[in-house]
Formats: structure tokens, C-alpha cells, sequence
């Protein structure tokens, strides 16, 4: 914050999110910085876990004057024992961003299960069953224990809030250990070109198409968002983690 006081700073950011119009309801800005010629950095919150952890969300953008942007969302982990994405996230967070590209990094949406090293959040449901799409009672006990309906839980609220809010075009969720990029109806010239530029096979998950309650089929069939699912292998390489930032960018900035 060189050069510039904290009001002020705060002042800049709220504006900058009013102007977007992307203010989350109950979600204050928490921190900003702004470079003279960077792109502005504003830490958010879009909601708390069910242990009352914040959900923290990080938008990098150029100001509002630059050119029109392409809203990416990229989800570093939804279940908690699935951790290679925060590696994607934090490199994210500091690589150089292409003018077009908003870019929204959630490190993950399951603070509660990276906390416990748990697949699940704190009630035990996997929250990637969960989404109001097709959603369908599983088992509680198992590991893909759906919640007693779907939106039970305030972790899928929060981002199902989020992504209606913020409308990105294109929402990136990584999973393990399955190693691919999730065919999907709804895009597969980005399934591919994600596929190549992080040299990962295409494949088809069973909970891409018809799955029940997964996040990533309700955004890709109720909200205008392509959703690709990426699945890291068991043990990732730095290299992975790289490749799989830039293409994201990459990408991305094709709109
Ligand atoms: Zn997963």
C-alpha cells in the first residue's frame, strides 16, 4: 500500500467492486493492494464453513477501464484430502496476468475438510453432492454422503451465491487422483484445449455427465459458466502445477 493511504485504498477497492457490480452480499473486503500499472489484487470472503471458517476468495483484475474480460473461476479444492490444487491456486496468485482475464481464485470451499485432511465438510457431506442439480439422497455415512437436501450445507450455498454473483464464463474445479480433464457437454473445445496445454488425457468421469448434485454439472446446467473438472494424479510434479496455471490463463484470455 506505498504511495497511498489505507482509506484511500479501501475507498478504491470498494469503488472498483461497485462499479463491476460484484459486491458480495455479507462478504466485506478484508485487504487490497493496487500496483500503479498492475492489476488490482482484492481479498474477499464469500461466505464461512459450517465451523465458522471464512471461505476466502481472491480476485485479480486489471481496473475497470481496460478491455472487456473474461471472468474465470478457478477452485483449488472442494474435497479437503485433495490438496495439489491450492498449488495451482497460489501460483495464480502471483503469475502475470493477461489484460482480459478476471480472474477469481478460491483456494478452496471446503476449508472445515482441508483442516481435517477429510474428503467432506464438517456434518460428513461431500459437498460435491450437494448442488441442485439432479441432486439425489446418498447414503449419510459414506463418502459421498449428499446432505439431507440439496444446499444443505453453507459451503455450497456461499458458492453457488459466488458464482451467481460473479457469472463467470469459465469455472475450473480441481480434484484428485484421476488424472484428466472432465468431457463435458457443454465445451469441449475448452475440455480440450486445457487437456493439451497441461498434457493431461481428456476422459470422461462418471460424475461429469450424468452425475447427481456434483458442482460442476449444476453450473454447467443452470448457469451460462463452462465448468471443467480437472483431476491432478495422486503425487503431482511442480511442472504440473505450473503448466496447469499458465493454461488456465492462456485459455482463459481466448475468452
Ligand atoms: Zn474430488
Amino acid at each position: 500500500m506505498k504511495g497511498m493511504s489505507r482509506t484511500r485504498a479501501r475507498r478504491l477497492v470498494l469503488t472498483a467492486l461497485a462499479v463491476a457490480g460484484l459486491v458480495l452480499p455479507g462478504a466485506p473486503v478484508v485487504a487490497s493492494a493496487h500496483g500503479p500499472d498492475g492489476p488490482t489484487t482484492q481479498r474477499l470472503s464469500m461466505g464461512t464453513s459450517v465451523r465458522g471458517r471464512p471461505i476466502p476468495v481472491l480476485h485479480r483484475a486489471f481496473p475497470p477501464a481496460e478491455a472487456a474480460r473474461v471472468r474465470v473461476v478457478v477452485i483449488g479444492s472442494i474435497h479437503g484430502d485433495e490438496r495439489a490444487g491450492l498449488r495451482v491456486i497460489r501460483d495464480l496468485k502471483q503469475r502475470n496476468l493477461p489484460a482480459n482475464v478476471d480472474l477469481w481464485l478460491v483456494r478452496t470451499v471446503n476449508p472445515d475438510g482441508v483442516v481435517a485432511d477429510r474428503r467432506t465438510n464438517a456434518h460428513r457431506v461431500d459437498l460435491n453432492r450437494n448442488f441442485p442439480y439432479r441432486w439425489r439422497s446418498v447414503d449419510k455415512g459414506s463418502a459421498t454422503y449428499s446432505g439431507p437436501r440439496a444446499l444443505s450445507e453453507p459451503e455450497s450455498r456461499a458458492l453457488k451465491a459466488f458464482i451467481t454473483t460473479v457469472q463467470p464464463q469459465l469455472v475450473v474445479t480441481f480434484h484428485q487422483p484421476l488424472y484428466g480433464v472432465g468431457a463435458n457437454d457443454k465445451g469441449m473445445p475448452v475440455v480440450r484445449a486445457l487437456a493439451k496445454g497441461m498434457r493431461l488425457p481428456v476422459k470422461t468421469f462418471a460424475c461429469t455427465g450424468v452425475c447427481h448434485g456434483s458442482f460442476t454439472s449444476w453450473v454447467n446446467n443452470r448457469t451460462p459458466a463452462t465448468a471443467v473438472t480437472v483431476e491432478l494424479g495422486p503425487s503431482v510434479p511442480d511442472a504440473l502445477v505450473h503448466r496447469a496455471a499458465a493454461t488456465i490463463l492462456t485459455v482463459g484470455s481466448r475468452g
